[in-house]
């Protein structure tokens, strides 16, 4: 595998290819089996994956969650090479952004009032300010995104559209630990006992689907808050029964799909998101 650590390093090899299909995961590292995932099925559609690590300070409303965000590195190149990824590209931040540059500002039609977005001021102007800098240095023909960032993968989708790229969105199910938990790098700033409590997340989720026949939405919301109230060192942040592509509130599940119900929780200090399409 090849390292980068410059945009220009990198564009001057991908432009010095003939033809090549490229594949491209954006994270920011702490690698696990979910990104994996991401990263084989890029390998299995492109000629030419590459990854980045960069973990972005714009899309962050917290420095204490900014400079606690896991870095592992030297484990993620070792993953890296182990599923044949072609080419890493880890800036340091001068690499991408100006002394003092902040975020783009961007109107996602109806995606960004809610959720993340709300309660996470400006992520979604920072998602889109990276996303749009990589898209143009890495000029890629498929970027893979994980459903377990809906939202984000539903920005993305609509930036890719708004600047007319000719970039196909890839969208790849959640990974999941044995006992349900999204896998997420920030598990890894979890203890044992509390890693076991943030299953509860997912256990709410398919508690919800299971019953979708027998209680309306608004029942079902009264009994998940109704159990995370109950339960010490965990913070509902929201639960939200929306459409899968427009994020708007139902108030009746659709027969047919299209239904999604997202959740965000501190469990302990740590916020996870999760969510359940059907
Ligand atoms: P991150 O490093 O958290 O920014 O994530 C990088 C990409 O991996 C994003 O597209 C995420 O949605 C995706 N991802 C993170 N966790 C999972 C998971 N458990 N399953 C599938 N995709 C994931």
């Amino acid at each position: 595998m090849l390292i980068f650590n410059t945009k220009n390093d990198l564009s001057s090899y991908l432009s010095s290819l003939t033809d090549p299909l490229i594949g491209f995961v954006p994270t920011m590292g702490a690698l696990h089996d979910g990104h994996l995932a991401l990263l084989r099925k890029a390998k299995k559609q492109c000629s030419l994956v590459v990854c980045s690590i960069f973990v972005n300070h714009t899309q962050f409303d917290s420095k204490e969650d900014f400079n606690s965000y896991p870095n592992t590195l030297s484990s993620d190149i070792t993953k890296l090479e182990k599923i044949n990824c072609d080419l890493l590209y880890v800036p340091d931040v001068s690499d991408l952004y100006a002394i003092d540059e902040k975020a783009k500002h961007f109107n996602f039609n109806g995606l960004d009032p809610q959720m993340e977005a709300k309660f996470r001021k400006g992520h979604f102007d920072g998602v889109a300010t990276i996303i749009e800098k990589f898209f143009n240095i890495i000029k890629p023909h498929k970027a893979y995104f994980g459903q377990k960032d809906l939202q984000q993968l539903l920005v993305v989708k609509q930036l890719t559209k708004q600047l007319n790229l000719p970039i196909e969105i890839v969208s790849v199910p959640t990974i999941r630990e044995e006992n349900g938990l999204a896998m997420s790098s920030r598990n890894k700033l979890l203890s044992p006992k509390h890693l076991e409590t943030a299953s509860m997340l997912y256990k709410s989720l398919e508690f919800c689907k299971a019953n979708k026949g027998n209680f309306s939405i608004t029942d079902l919301k009264n009994r998940i808050k109704t159990q995370f109230s109950e339960q010490l060192e965990v913070d509902l942040e929201y639960l939200e029964f929306v459409n899968s592509n427009s994020l708007q509130t139902i108030s009746v599940f659709k027969e047919n799909g299209d239904n999604a119900i997202c959740i965000a929780a501190f469990v302990g200090r740590v916020r996870l998101i999760d969510n359940i399409i059907f």
